[in-house]
């Protein structure tokens, strides 16, 4: 299976020797409460990106509950570009994501920005998020080796995959090998988006590496209207999931209210998404060899 791979990525991966791809082809399964991430189940994070309010929460939970999400996301803890941006609640936010867990079922993810901090957001989230402003603090991701939960990690927004893999590679050395990979848009020239979803990483880390694979729409396009459409694409791709902004008034979020969804967008969206999640699973099952290999050069 190996010898499939694109002889560009032949040992730029392989250094990194407890996430990149093995020639026996197995895959990391990331248990999150009842579930599995990088199994066959296509798996949905969605929520807004801060945590503002317990009826916002709630509400968003109740929402992207019933519309099929298995996972609840929300920032208790925001690393924001401005200084004067809402900062999040802190630890009021990590206490609302727990009750809207224990109403929904929902598993939570909430991002965590210092190591001083991991011991805490351990105690409310089942899955730990290092933004992409963080994916290169070293002494965040070594604490998060031993922090007993799964690690969603995002692609720094000017990082090469190579450099994505340094830091997952990072934290399962430092003994935490449930890691998910996260696209979620880089730096580049474009601006009419807020950044450029990089849709290639997805098939490429599948084909260097075990882990799981999601992606982030919203922060990549940073305008609602193109979310659902890239999310086809992720889906189409192969991704593992999604994580996706979702508000009940996303025109008075405090904070990346143009590229979150509303309710119906987002139960639509959901529905859309059905077709081509059909679709690649048909297709893996046609050219399993090709898919899993990421694309012979
Ligand atoms: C987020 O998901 O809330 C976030 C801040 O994303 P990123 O780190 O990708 O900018
Ligand atoms: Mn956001």
């Amino acid at each position: 299976m190996a010898s499939l791979m694109n002889p560009k990525w032949n040992g730029q991966f392989s250094c990194f020797d407890l996430v990149a791809r093995k020639d026996d082809c197995s895959r990391s399964l990331i248990q999150v409460r009842d579930f599995e991430i990088g199994g066959g189940d296509f798996v949905v994070m969605a929520g807004p990106c801060a945590v503002e309010s317990e009826p916002q929460l709630l509400q968003t939970a109740e929402a992207v509950a019933a519309a099929g999400a298995r996972i609840l996301r929300g920032g208790a803890y925001k690393p924001r570009s401005s200084p004067y941006a809402f900062q999040g609640l802190g630890v009021e936010g990590l206490k609302l994501l727990n009750k809207a867990r224990e109403e929904t079922g929902l598993a939570i993810v909430t991002e965590v920005m210092s190591e001083e901090d991991v011991d805490l957001i351990a105690e409310y989230a089942d899955i730990m998020q290092v933004g992409t402003r963080s994916m290169e603090n070293y002494a965040l991701l070594e604490a998060l080796g031993t922090c007993g939960r799964p690690v969603l990690l995002k692609r720094g927004m000017t990082a090469t995959l190579e450099e994505l893999l340094r830091s997952a590679q990072v934290i399962a050395m430092s003994g935490n090998p449930q890691i998910i990979l996260c696209e979620r848009g880089i730096r580049t020239f474009e601006t009419a988006t807020r950044n450029t979803l990089d849709i290639a990483a997805v098939p490429v880390l599948k084909a260097v590496s075990h882990l799981p694979v999601i992606v982030d729409p919203s922060h990549a396009a940073g305008v609602r209207s193109l979310v659902p459409v890239l999310s086809r694409a992720a889906a189409v791709v192969g991704a593992d999931g999604l994580l996706v902004e979702v508000h009940p008034c996303p025109e008075h979020a405090l904070s990346d209210g143009n590229q979150s969804l509303d309710f119906p967008e987002f139960r639509r969206m959901m529905l859309d998404l059905q077709p081509y999640l059909d679709l690649q699973q048909s297709s893996r099952q046609l050219r399993p060899q090709l898919l899993a290999a990421g694309g012979a050069d």
